[in-house]
């Protein structure tokens, strides 16, 4: 019994032999699938490889040195360009409020120099703040450069031309102020009235009169300005004692003895279109044309502004006994 069961008996042998010959069909099916599956595969690879490359990381030890030189530079690139931005923000800020400085300093300035106008000892004062102006003006108008080291460049000449327009500022003050204490004292007498008891005339606030003559002046103005659609334009007003003096050394005899002049009383106004020349008849040489005797415009005034008490004295008119003076108006209030 114990044979029977460790060897088969031959005929269940040959049955087995013949179950495994009756299987090789499936394995050749199976060899052949697999075959397929394999090429596939292959050609799946094939296909997909290109793209498999391109999205897959690629390991630091197959990068070609010119690769790594290439990321070096780009890293080095980018470095460099934060820095720069960096820059430029640091100077754009800077540039903003330089430019807030100068044009503060430039308003200051110019409203300064309105103030003073030509009250100064010395009118080189004067001039080399007007240049500073135009310069601060060119420069405000200046479009911001768009890199970091022109903005830095112009900065800092943003921020020198606030330190000349300070400067030139202070030195018109300082001019100013000579020119105020070198005045003399304001005894009511001629030439030496108190500028601030005189009145300045509307469009040329530079220009003084006495009040009551200013305020007849703009009405008279106002008549003036209906016809010609323009202001009577005024050169000189009320004229100081030391001014007098001043032109009475240029012009001599044309121009009124010190302290008897109605200038220094705030009380007569030049207009501008007269010329003294160094000629005993000057009053009829070279005269400009459009305010000279018979000009509309003068024809107009000496007609009109009678009526608002300005006149061209008898002495002054054509054919009276002179110096015959057509610029020369009078008030008669
Ligand atoms: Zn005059």
């Amino acid at each position: 019994m114990a044979k029977a069961l460790a060897r088969p008996r031959r005929a269940e042998r040959s049955a087995s032999r013949a179950g495994v010959w009756r299987g090789w069909p499936w394995l050749i099916g199976g060899l052949a699938t697999a075959l397929l599956i394999g090429l596939v595969a292959t050609v799946g690879l094939i296909v997909t490889r290109p793209l498999l490359t391109a999205t897959s990381p690629i390991a630091p030890s197959v990068l070609t040195s010119q690769a790594r030189s290439a990321i070096d530079q780009a890293v080095a690139q980018a470095e460099a360009d934060r820095i720069e931005a960096e820059a430029l923000a640091t100077a754009l800020a800077i540039n903003t409020g330089a430019r807030q400085t100068l044009t503060s300093s430039r308003d200051q300035a110019q409203a300064n120099l309105d103030v003073v106008a030509d009250q100064v000892i010395d009118d080189s004062a004067r001039i080399a703040l007007s240049d500073q102006l135009l310069a601060a003006g060119d420069l405000l108008a200046q479009a911001v450069p768009a890199d970091a080291a022109s903005v830095s460049d112009q900065n800092s000449r943003l921020t020198q031309a606030t330190a000349d327009l300070g400067a030139a500022n202070t030195a018109l003050t300082d001019s100013h102020q000579a020119w105020l204490d070198r005045q003399p004292s304001y005894d009511g007498s001629n030439g030496h009235l108190n500028p601030g008891d005189l009145c300045p005339i509307s469009y040329q606030p530079t220009l003084l009169l006495r009040c009551d003559a200013e305020a007849a002046w703009e009405r008279l103005n106002s008549a003036y300005q209906a016809v010609w659609q323009e202001n009577i334009p005024v050169d000189l007003s009320y004229r100081t004692y030391d001014e007098q003096v001043e032109m009475r050394q240029i012009w001599g005899s044309g121009a009124a003895i010190p302290g008897t002049s109605n200038h220094g009383w705030g009380t007569a106004v030049d207009l501008p279109d007269y010329r003294l020349v160094d000629d005993p008849d000057y009053w009829m040489a070279d005269l400009g044309a459009e305010w000279n005797y018979g000009s509309p415009k003068y024809e107009w005034m000496k007609a009109n502004a009678p009526a608002f008490d300005w006149v061209n004295p008898s002495w002054a008119v054509q054919g009276g006994i002179g110096p015959h003076e057509p610029w020369h108006f009078e008030y008669v209030g």
